[in-house]
């Protein structure tokens, strides 16, 4: 009697502690799984190492915030304007090369095959450029690098005097800090309307932004950032008779690239250094 207690004791010990395995088990499952999902969207791409300003995510079901993660650049594409929201990339001297423009405008088969497509021609006669965001000269490494530049989910209607000029100018002066031994983390993108281009039903923007963050030591991200880095912030009219402008006028704060987009930038910053590089405007 007394041994048949003990043995069915004994048995029942060993169902607890396999069904207390089992619950462990299943909890570092859950834990581990929690963790994947929860992981910044910085893992996707070297892009959005700083971090994704409008919480972009590739699906379908989000036509205007669509996240586009391509090896030279990462976009989120608003499906109503026809254009990008934003188009962030890195520079290095990784990136810099040799390589002659492609001049490849074509529309971009990686849309989802229901939505409309823009093509280049959409742009013919509307006196607008078919303006970079990522620009040509950023990725001169290899033919397909630059080749995906030309794209039409990085290009927005620009003006000429604002495309061929400050913005140009600005182009050229990071790559010049690359030349110098940066690294950029560089955001740019268009906000407000002027008008929608017949063809294509694109709409103008009435300003391009950009904001560019200058750093001393590669390939480290947001881990190279502190409350003395460099950010360079600029909001350029949208319009003619600008051509001979500096950029350095078009200087604004990151804080106010966010009131008028409604985007979080550097959200991969600590919130104390961020508050303080958001609200300087760059002087150099
Ligand atoms: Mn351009
Ligand atoms: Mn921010």
């Amino acid at each position: 009697m007394g041994y048949e207690v003990q043995r069915r004791g004994a048995i029942a010990a060993r169902i607890r502690s396999r069904w207390y395995l089992a619950a462990v088990g299943c909890l570092l499952l859950l834990l581990v799984g929690c963790n994947l999902l929860l992981k910044p969207p910085a893992t996707i791409s070297v892009h959005l190492a700083l971090g994704n300003p409008s919480n972009a995510t590739a699906s379908p079901l989000s036509p205007d915030n669509y996240l586009m993660v391509k090896p030279e650049y990462t976009l989120s594409y608003n499906n109503s304007k026809r254009i990008p929201n934003w188009v962030s990339w890195q520079l290095n001297e990784s990136w810099l090369g040799t390589v002659r423009r492609s001049n490849d405008f074509r529309p971009d088969d990686q849309l989802p095959a229901e939505w409309y497509r823009v093509l280049p021609t959409d742009y013919n006669g509307s006196g607008f450029d078919r303006g970079h965001l990522a620009p040509s000269g950023d990725r001169t490494n290899t033919p397909d690098a630059n080749s995906a530049t030309f794209l039409m989910t990085n290009i927005l209607p620009q003006s000429k005097a604002n495309n061929q000029g400050p913005w140009q100018q600005l182009e050229s002066d990071c790559r010049s800090l690359v030349r110098q031994g940066k690294e950029l983390y560089i955001v740019a993108g268009g906000y407000g309307k002027k008008r929608v281009l017949t063809k294509g039903s694109i709409v103008v923007p009435a300003y391009t932004w950009k904001v560019i963050v200058v750093l001393d030591r590669l390939n480290a991200g947001s881990r190279a950032i502190n409350e003395q880095t460099r950010v360079i912030a600029v909001s350029v009219p949208n319009f003619e008779g600008i051509r001979e402008t500096d950029w350095q006028t078009y200087r604004v704060s990151v804080d106010a690239i966010e009131a008028a987009t409604g985007y979080d930038f550097l959200t991969n910053v600590p919130v104390g250094v961020q508050a303080v590089l958001e609200r300087r405007v760059d002087t150099q």
